[in-house]
């Protein structure tokens, strides 16, 4: 494993005072629909509606800590984690705030994120989570989508810290006014030479083809820019830059690179300008990591710790299961499969944590059919919903008697959010039960 990453300005993850920093469309929005000053926190909350920076003006489906989502069950802020990070504190404070102002559960979302539903107080909520760093720029807020490989080289086949430069890619990211402009769907990744993160489409993704070297890739296209110490994180700055400066002509429609027209190759053309002419021959890529199969147990780090991996049962992280993962003392790192990790663990250290986590309900069985079930909201929290989806999932991966040969997915409608890449069976509520579909 090795790290090279250059730094760049940006946030320090501190809790400077932020209302004063909304851009002039958030504060439009706030006088046109709604808005809210805590006094205590400084933080200004937007009630509704969800609404793109960009200038979009139909809802989008992005809700942030500050633009907090109205759903059936009350309102809904999402919480970005760049990287799945999140420190002892952070959870600490999360999973307090999911008991005191929410329904009490802390959702994972497909991109390593978390949501709290149901908030009595939002900007409570807002000015809570700020005072432990997890709004280190409001006007970025929801933007900052950035998930990376969650063993971070640690794991056998892994070939950079890809971490901290997530943290750098998030400060480079936050330092940049313009780039609050980004839709909220735009995703940055980063993979660490595994293949585990380069299936999920990211709009910008550096991928490892060595311990001292990597590509570029835009919307899961290889444009053979390859990136050398330091590199990388201002490579991948300039093509979310050169997505905004390719997208007037196709605006309001394109969220993501592949929405453009030939994306990738304008934006490869825009960056070949000052990037170094790619190599005769490139290391290759690894293909994409199978999503959706088993996550769950012990991995040995190639130093000779241990990391431990929890799927957290349809992606709902209780308040005690969230401190038990926070007392174990170790990186925690929250995961777009809906499990979380906790890493540099010594072997006994990984005994008692897997104890642990088995008795707070999360589960470290690759046998478990949990880590082969996904669901999507469902009833009571999503209006479309036909059925509660989540309790007919659990009830039937309770009568199973072992994993499910192939991932299965429980939606509430024919939209299917959150269905996992790769073949999945589906089932799908209608208004006369379920059908069953394999695509
Ligand atoms: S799939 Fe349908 S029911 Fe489930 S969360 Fe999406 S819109 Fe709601």
């Amino acid at each position: 494993m090795a790290s090279w990453w250059g730094s760049l300005p940006g946030h320090s993850g501190g809790t400077a005072p932020v209302s004063h920093r909304l851009p002039p469309i958030a504060i439009a929005y706030c006088e046109a629909y709604g808005r809210s000053d805590d006094p205590i926190s400084g933080v200004t909350l937007l009630i509704v509606p969800i609404a793109d920076f960009s200038g979009r003006v139909r809802p989008d489906a992005c809700p942030g800590a500050l633009q907090v989502h109205e759903a059936a069950d009350g309102p809904l802020a999402r919480v970005r984690l760049p990287g799945g990070a999140v420190s002892v504190a952070q959870l600490h404070e999360l999973a307090s705030c999911a008991a005191e102002l929410g329904t009490g559960v802390l959702e994972l979302t497909s991109r390593a994120n978390v949501q709290v539903r149901g908030l009595s107080r939002p900007e409570v909520f807002a000015g809570r989570i700020a005072s432990v760093g997890l709004l280190p720029s409001p006007a970025h807020e929801r933007v900052r989508n950035i998930v990376a490989s969650p063993l971070s080289g640690r794991g056998p086949v892994g070939l950079l810290d890809v971490l901290a430069p997530a943290d750098a890619l998030d400060r480079a990211l936050c330092a940049r006014p313009r780039l609050a402009g980004l839709p909220g769907r735009f995703l940055f990744a980063l993979d660490d030479g595994t293949g585990d993160v380069i299936g999920l489409g990211a709009d910008v993704t550096f991928a490892a083809t060595g311990p001292r070297d990597g590509r570029l890739l835009l919307a899961g296209t290889d444009t053979g820019l390859t990136t050398g110490p330091g590199s990388a994180i201002p490579l991948m700055i300039r093509a979310a830059e050169a997505f905004l400066d390719e997208r007037p002509g196709d605006a309001p429609r394109a969220w993501r690179v592949h929405e453009l027209a030939n994306g990738p190759a304008r934006i490869t053309a825009r960056l070949r300008g000052d990037t170094p002419p790619p190599a005769s021959s490139l290391p290759g890529l690894r293909p994409p990591a199978a999503i959706g199969g088993r996550r769950a147990g012990r991995v040995a780090q190639w130093d000779g710790r241990v990391a431990v991996e929890a799927v957290v049962p349809l992606g709902r992280l209780t308040p005690a299961q969230a401190r038990t993962l926070a007392d174990a003392g170790h990186p925690v790192r929250l995961t777009p499969w809906r499990t979380a990790v906790l890493l540099d663990l010594s072997p006994a250290e990984a005994d008692r944590a897997t104890k642990a986590l088995d008795a707070a309900g999360l589960v470290t069985d690759p046998d478990s059919p949990w880590s082969a079930v996904t669901a999507c909201t469902g009833r009571p929290g999503c209006a479309k919903a036909l059925a509660d989806v989540r309790a007919d999932a659990r009830r039937w991966v309770e009568s199973l008697a072992g994993v499910p040969g192939t991932p299965v997915h429980w939606a509430g409608c024919e939209r299917r959010c959150g269905l996992p890449r790769g073949r999945v069976v589906q089932m799908i509520a209608t208004t006369d039960g379920y059908e069953e579909r394999q695509e």
